[in-house]
């Protein structure tokens, strides 16, 4: 038998809304209803390029962007505040096919920084812009740009009140809802990509960077290993190297990938930090773990779909 053709292989999209304290007592039914209509929307943006035979990187872009676009997460429309009071986001993407990857940190006014992310790794010669010039080379690449009020939201502002009401809490966020948003895919040609975009954390100063641009910390995809995004507090993650560590442990064969992703949150935790991963193998795996109490989640193939939000709903 020849092997099969690409519309007969298998896709896979796996999203995250964030990680943290998701209980049902701390989200109102309306906002429940709200988060799970979003992540809806983007599984059924990134299925439909998969499910047409399109390209995981395209899927994952399509994916992270209607989470962006959503103010109930922490990305894009909706981002937390600085301490200062702005919002400087965070994105990164990666291609799984010769692990190209590109990554903008400290971002104002791209509307969709996970666009402004592809355009670093597919129009630069480089991985990872930052601040100014980051938002120098989006407006000269013709991104669309937003102003300040699209981003900004009456729910952001009260919680950075809060937070610098609180001083001594000044470096997390005071919900521990962390809301950064991610996307990994499998396409029917048998590649994988990730996409993870982020404002951060509440009250973040000095310039502070997170995870979620760093290829290998927040973000990671190799056709060798798997696809990987992370939420949670990055710091942690940085240290672990979470998302090149699993696809490593994935590609090294030492580990199924519910296992490294389990391996390396365990790390985590083991250094006193919290948050969770997705994943995508090329073989059509689809994973989570977590060691929060609940992961904005959602995950969809030729089979079906679920979307889930708390640590006891299955997904
Ligand atoms: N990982 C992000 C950061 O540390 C926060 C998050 O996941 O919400 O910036």
């Amino acid at each position: 038998m020849s092997s099969a053709q690409p519309s007969d292989q298998k896709w896979r999209l796996v999203i995250h809304g964030g990680a943290g304290i998701i209980e049902r007592d701390r989200i109102t039914a309306g906002e429940e209803t709200a988060i799970r209509a979003a992540l809806n929307r983007a599984l059924d943006a990134g299925s439909e390029i998969l499910e047409s035979g399109g390209a995981a990187l395209d899927a994952v872009e399509a994916a992270v962007r209607v989470l962006e676009d959503d103010p109930h997460f922490n990305a894009g429309r909706g981002s937390v505040f600085t301490y200062e009071g702005r919002i400087e986001m965070d994105a990164s993407i990666m291609d799984g096919r010769d692990r190209n990857a590109g990554a903008v940190s400290g971002v104002t006014g791209t509307k969709n920084p996970i666009g402004l992310a592809r355009a670093v790794m597919e129009q630069s010669p480089h991985v990872f812009l930052s601040r100014e010039g980051a938002d120098q080379f989006s407006r000269e690449h013709g991104l669309e740009q937003a102003p300040a009020s699209w981003f900004e939201t009456a729910e952001r502002r009260r919680q950075l009140d809060e937070l610098r009401a609180r001083p001594e809490a000044e470096h997390f966020d005071v919900h521990l809802k962390y809301g950064t948003v991610g996307a990994v895919a499998l396409d029917r040609a048998g590649h994988v990509a990730a996409a993870t975009s982020t404002g951060g954390l509440t009250g973040k100063r000095w310039g502070r960077i997170g995870d979620s641009p760093i290829i290998g910390a927040g973000c990671y995809a190799d056709d060798r290993g798997c696809a990987v995004s992370g939420t949670g507090a990055g710091e942690y993650f940085i240290r672990v190297g979470v998302a090149h560590a699993i696809s490593d442990a994935v590609r090294i064969g030492h580990d199924g990938a519910q296992a490294a992703a389990d391996a390396a949150m365990a790390d985590v935790a083991a250094l006193g930090g919290s948050g969770g991963v997705i994943v995508v193998t090329p073989a059509g795996e689809g994973v989570f773990s977590f060691n929060t109490s609940g992961m904005y989640r959602g995950e969809a193939g030729p089979a079906g779909r679920s979307v889930a939000l708390y640590g006891d709903e299955r997904s």
